[in-house]
């Protein structure tokens, strides 16, 4: 069991590092406890295999530092909000005890992302309710109730609408090796025997930057990734984030 501080959630193994992979890399470098729930194994993409896929968020987890990760194994492109799905990511919420969590695009190009979003979304709320019970699948204990402090969506492929963007200028670098870890994924060769994707074409990793230059220059810095709050208002204990141009007295 490990306590984190950010726990994401992600239909696919590569969305997170896609659509979150430099807050996580800036969070992780400011020691803060990270992990990504993967919910499918991605069994259902033209290019590659479970195996390979595997291989893949392995070493993109480690490129990203993160301290856990796991995949729940639930069936590719028939993601179904019912309670057996739930109860899975509340065994995850409840025995990793996260303050903040990360789900995808409240809809999106590809309707995994979606279905994905609201099962996470319902599940984070059923986990603080002290009538639904689960236990630890490593001691088969009753697990604690846990609800995260805040949640909020990373974008995806279609745009949403965000209220915040993370400054991710030095870390940039480490997003980008991450996700070309996928290599089945992303960045495919002309010539190689697999079926060409709308995200293996290279311009796509093109788009990727360029999109994360787009919100840097809104967020007033190089590189940047849009997040929106899952539930507002939020409450905070402070404007910490907000002196960040400001020499600290
Ligand atoms: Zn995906």
């Amino acid at each position: 069991m490990i306590n984190l501080d950010i726990l994401i959630f992600a239909a696919h193994p590569d969305d997170a590092e896609l659509g979150c992979g430099g807050m996580i890399a800036s969070m992780v470098k400011q020691g803060y406890k990270v992990g990504i729930v993967d919910l499918t194994e991605g069994e259902m993409s033209s290019r590659g295999t479970i195996v390979t896929r595997y291989d893949e968020a392995k070493i993109a987890s480690e490129i990203l530092g993160l301290h856990y990760r796991k995949n729940l194994q639930i069936a590719d492109s028939i993601i179904k909000n019912n309670r057996a799905n739930q109860e899975k990511i509340i065994q995850e919420i409840r025995s990793t005890k996260p303050d903040i969590c990360f789900i995808g695009a409240p809809s999106d190009r590809h309707p995994d992302h979606g279905k994905a979003t609201n099962l996470c979304a319902d599940a984070i709320f059923y986990s603080g309710l002290i009538k639904i019970k689960t236990q630890d699948q490593v001691s088969q204990e009753l697990q604690e109730v846990w609800r995260p402090h805040h949640v909020f969506h990373y974008m995806q492929d279609r745009p949403i609408d965000y209220q915040i963007i993370l400054d991710i200028s030095d870390v940039w670098d480490i997003k980008v090796r991450a996700m070309a870890a996928y290599t089945t994924q992303f960045n495919a060769s002309s010539d190689d025997d697999l079926p060409k994707t709308f995200i293996s074409d290279p311009l796509f990793f093109q788009q990727l930057e360029a999109r994360a230059r787009y919100f840097g220059h809104l967020g007033g810095c190089t590189y940047g990734e849009p997040f929106a709050y899952h539930n507002l208002p939020a409450g905070v204990k402070n404007f910490d984030s907000f002196f960040q141009h400001k020499q600290k007295r």
